[in-house]
């Protein structure tokens, strides 16, 4: 197409055109799609099909808006009234000093921004499409205009689509329109009128939309910035969000803390002013507001979340909403699927039951390798008709296929359907052949909540459609059964019963099959087809067994407190099975199960104690998922959800973590708070641990920073009260929280975690960051600054050699002494060094961060007492060596005050 061609395509009413028009307009095929070699062609022409954000915030607005905070304004104002009073270095160090920490604050957010913007847009979507005449599965962002995309309830739509197709299929596409429900779309509607409004466009579906029910396909009309989507989008701005409840919970705190500083400044003012000029006055109050305020804390509160993630990403979790790292941590109940969650989604058909007779199958995985054998000996199916057609039936209701990748049989589609192909061939019935000689028709795609899928196919001697499914889903609608000879019996539903409550016993996946005639004329198949009328062929039993590191995961959760709950649409006793041999057990140990149907007749009373109680929820429809969140939550627990489906949307946006696979459908990953890239129970369990030290981490930097504001805050108190000298101007306070704090404190966020992390319970729901024990440590702690503060400085103003700077010099030196002993005792340092020294084998990781935490810490005090340019602006003054001593002495009882808080509040 040439450059005018393709402009005047952009402003076509797609809606008003009919189907064949569209074809011709942008040169496809609606039948075959675009040819191969097209594509590059049009993505040079067209671009990727990606929305460009609208550019943020411009980056100095963003940096003048850091200053938007009450607790830095405070600051400028005090430097100000420095200003006013001519002490000029006082006024410029405190700004600087403000804004080396707005420019610090400033780019830790920006990164941990970045690198969580960076996580969410790698998870990449794809989009089914047919070009060539080949179904290939292509990365959204490589859509062109032409191209024919093919959708399925779960999907999202990933470009503006002019439907061609349409069965029972249903949009949800309240992003772009408002509108709450889902739309029944329809391609049947050749032209609307050109003024029809978006929401009304039904042979139209727009990017961004959710399929939440049905088929279709459609022919791409426009990509990227020019879709519907793309058109309102650039002006929203993409922004990631920096809170989680912590970080809100800290702003509440810091925000009366800020009113009661203020009213303490406004009171040593007047106390002041009783005493001295006014001049003298200002410079305790400004101190008090300085050395109340953590300024260091916020940006070590970002870092620490940041690294969060990252670990998070390492170990398959990747975060979507920042909330989750910390609420994870907390997470008392975690319900898991079954199917591919918990076990490998390697299904191997092991038993077969048809004419009642039962038959085994040796080999596994999708390896060709094996035989059908009829107690013990091989036999071969073609001489036994039922047989036969129960293999026939398994690989043409069917829609996977197996491909051969590195000399490996891998799925293309659902294991459970390749299974089926996997035991046809071991019997010599190849798909391809079969499917050649039986043409399909029509077909109703396998969905979880009918839990069946039917096909339609042309046999060799009549029209038929064939079904499989549960059991259950089956049975119902089967009125006879075939014998031994293929021919037609009557149904025995308590033999088949029995037959597929022993394979499920085992831990099977049961899937009955059966087979209906239908008139010659017939060329569509419908859910009313099928109600009733079947004939029973036979049943196909795999084994899907579970992974390893699942196993080990479910027993981690139960030591930390954590019950893990099993939820799958397979069948009670098999569901049962698996959960045994995985381990899974409630409080009382026992592994209660119950089923879909058994939840729904509860009342809200009796389903809460039958979710708190049960370990397995079988045949469970998705939408009962939601139900049992809700329950547990009012229990008082804190839900972890996994979800695929297109609807477990709710149940995961219900949880307090909704947790999506990586290979789930774009609604439920939408929906989640987090993905798992390999969908593997184990990384649940690792997230959690992850969150447990994220928060572990979070608790410990408050717990670090908090008892030298409390030291500095007293000291100011009381040495004004009492009339004293300050032993500590507001000039070194703001170093010490600001460059000492950060240096000290973000190693922190790097702390490894602890062996002992997952041998806890969940920490309680609701637990306020500052438990009456963590009150009572940082009190403790600010005690003992205080007196390091106030007893050094008074003790070296009246020695023969001191003098009031070198006093407030060796007070501050002492402090941080101190304050090196105290980082040490709560960190992971010690009992990581020993349990080494006892012999654990475990490597002492994040020793070298504290270790250059601690020397740049001690670097900077040095030149704190010892640099003339720096004794100048800070009025510190030079130490020697015997003052050096001196201050390391008074510090060292500081090792048994934190050995001591330590007791009744562990760190760790
Ligand atoms: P889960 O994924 O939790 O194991 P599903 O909802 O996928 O459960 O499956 C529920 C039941 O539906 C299975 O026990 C099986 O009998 C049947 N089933 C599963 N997959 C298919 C399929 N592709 N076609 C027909 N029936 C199926
Ligand atoms: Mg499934």
């Amino acid at each position: 197409m040439t450059a005018t061609a393709i402009k005047n395509a952009q402003e076509h009413q797609w809606h008003n055109l009919p189907e064949d028009k569209i074809g011709h307009i942008l040169a496809t095929d609606r039948e075959k799609g675009l040819e191969e070699v097209e594509i590059p062609q049009r993505l040079r022409e067209y671009g990727l099909n990606e929305l460009t954000a609208k550019e943020g915030k411009p980056v100095w607005l963003k940096f003048i808006l850091q200053f938007n905070q009450p607790l830095l304004i405070i600051l400028v104002c005090a430097g100000a009234i420095k200003a006013l009073l001519g002490e000029w270095i006082n006024a410029s160090v405190i700004w600087g000093v403000t804004t080396t920490n707005a420019i610090i604050s400033f780019t830790q957010e920006s990164q941990a921004e970045s690198a969580i913007a960076a996580l969410a847009s790698a998870i990449r979507t794809e989009a089914t499409v047919i070009r060539g005449g080949k179904k290939l599965k292509v990365p959204s962002q490589e859509l062109v205009p032409g191209d024919l995309v093919l959708l399925t309830s779960g999907d999202k739509v990933p470009a503006d689509l002019r439907l061609i197709k349409t069965r029972d299929l249903q949009i949800d596409e309240s992003g772009l329109t408002g509108e709450s429900v889902a739309v029944e779309k329809d391609a049947e509607e050749a032209t609307l009128p050109p003024e029809t409004p978006l929401a009304e466009r039904l042979n139209m579906a727009y990017a961004g939309g959710f399929v939440t029910f049905g088929q279709g396909s459609g022919i791409v009309v426009a990509t990227g910035n020019k879709t519907e989507t793309g058109k309102i989008s650039q002006l929203i701005e993409q922004r990631v969000d920096l809170t989680t409840p912590l970080t809100r919970k800290f702003n509440q705190f810091s925000q009366n803390w800020l009113y009661f500083v203020l009213l303490a400044a406004t009171l040593t003012f007047a106390i002041g002013l009783g005493r001295y000029t006014f001049q003298d006055a200002v410079e305790p109050a400004i101190a008090l507001i300085v050395g109340a305020i953590p300024e260091g804390l916020p940006a070590v509160i970002t870092v620490t979340l940041a690294v969060g993630v990252a670990r998070m990403a390492k170990r398959n979790a990747i975060v979507r909403k920042l909330p989750a790292v910390e609420t994870l941590g907390g997470a008392t109940v975690v319900c898991s699927d079954k199917t591919g969650t918990l076990t490998e989604n390697q299904m191997t058909v092991q038993e077969i039951y048809a004419g009642g007779e039962t038959y085994n199958v040796t080999g596994g995985g999708y390896n060709l390798e094996g035989e059908i054998q009829h107690k013990q000996t091989p036999i071969n199916a073609k001489d036994l008709p039922v047989l036969a057609e129960l293999l026939l039936a398994g690989v043409l209701c069917n829609d996977s296929h197996l491909e051969q990748k590195n000399g490996n049989w891998v799925v293309i589609g659902d294991p459970t359907e390749g299974a089926l192909i996997t035991v046809a061939n071991k019997a010599g019935l190849i798909q391809q052949a079969a499917e050649r000689m039986n043409p399909r028709f029509d077909s109703i795609p396998f969905e979880s909540q009918f839990q069946y899928m039917a096909t339609l196919h042309q046999t060799r001697h009549a029209k038929v459609i064939y079904v499989k499914g549960s059991a259950e889903a089956i049975l119902k609608r089967c009125s006879a059964a075939f014998n031994k000879d293929g021919k037609i019996t009557t149904l025995d539903v308590e033999a088949i019963n029995q037959r597929v409550d022993q394979m499920a016993k085992q831990g099977l996946r049961v899937l009955a099959f059966a087979k209906k005639k239908v008139a010659e004329s017939q060329d569509k198949v419908d859910h009313s087809d099928i109600e009733s009328g079947l004939a029973f062929i036979g049943l196909q039993a795999m084994i899907d067994p579970p992974r390893p590191e699942a196993i080990a995961a479910v027993h981690a959760c139960q030591a930390a407190g954590i019950q893990v709950k099993m939820i799958t649409g397979d069948h009670i006793t098999t569901a049962q099975a698996i959960a045994r041999r995985m381990g899974f057990r409630n409080q009382n140990k026992k592994v209660v199960a119950y089923t879909g149907a058994q939840l729904a007749k509860m009342t809200p009373n009796k389903l809460a104690n039958a979710v708190e109680e049960g370990v397995v929820f079988a045949r469970v429809a998705p939408e009962q998922k939601l139900r049992i969140v809700e329950a547990l939550q009012s229990k008082g627990e804190i839900v972890a959800m996994t979800g695929d489906g297109v609807n477990d949307a709710p149940a995961l946006k219900q949880a307090d973590i909704g947790i999506a696979m990586g290979s789930g459908t774009e609604v439920s990953k939408e929906a989640a708070d987090m993905l798992l890239t390999d969908d593997n129970f184990a990384s649940i369990a690792a997230a959690v641990e992850e969150g447990r030290s994220v928060y572990k981490n979070l608790i410990k930097a408050i717990c670090f920073i908090l008892p030298v504001n409390g030291g500095e805050s007293m000291t100011i108190l009381i040495s004004t009260l009492l009339g004293r000298d300050l032993p500590i101007l507001s000039l070194q306070i703001l170093w010490l929280n600001m460059l000492n704090s950060i240096t000290m404190t973000v190693p922190l966020s790097f702390e490894p975690k602890s062996s002992g992390l997952m041998k806890q319970p969940p920490r309680p729901v609701n637990e306020p960051f500052l438990t009456p024990n963590r009150i009572k440590r940082i009190l403790a702690i600010s005690l003992y600054n205080w007196t390091l503060i106030f007893g050094m400085f008074e003790f070296v103003r009246q020695a023969p050699w001191g003098s009031t700077e070198l006093a407030r010099t060796m007070a501050i030196q002492a402090l941080v002494m101190g304050r090196i002993f105290y980082l040490m005792s709560i960190s992971q340092l010690m009992p990581s060094l020993i349990a080494k020294f006892q012999g654990s084998q475990e490597k002492v990781s994040g020793a070298p961060a504290l270790a250059g935490g601690i020397i740049v810490a001690v670097i900077l005090q040095i030149i704190f007492a010892n640099s003339q340019f720096i004794n100048n602006i800070f009025q510190t003054a030079p130490m020697t060596l015997d003052q050096w001593i001196i201050c390391f002495l008074a510090s060292l009882p500081m090792m048994a005050i934190a050995a001591s808080v330590n007791r009744f509040d562990p760190p760790n």
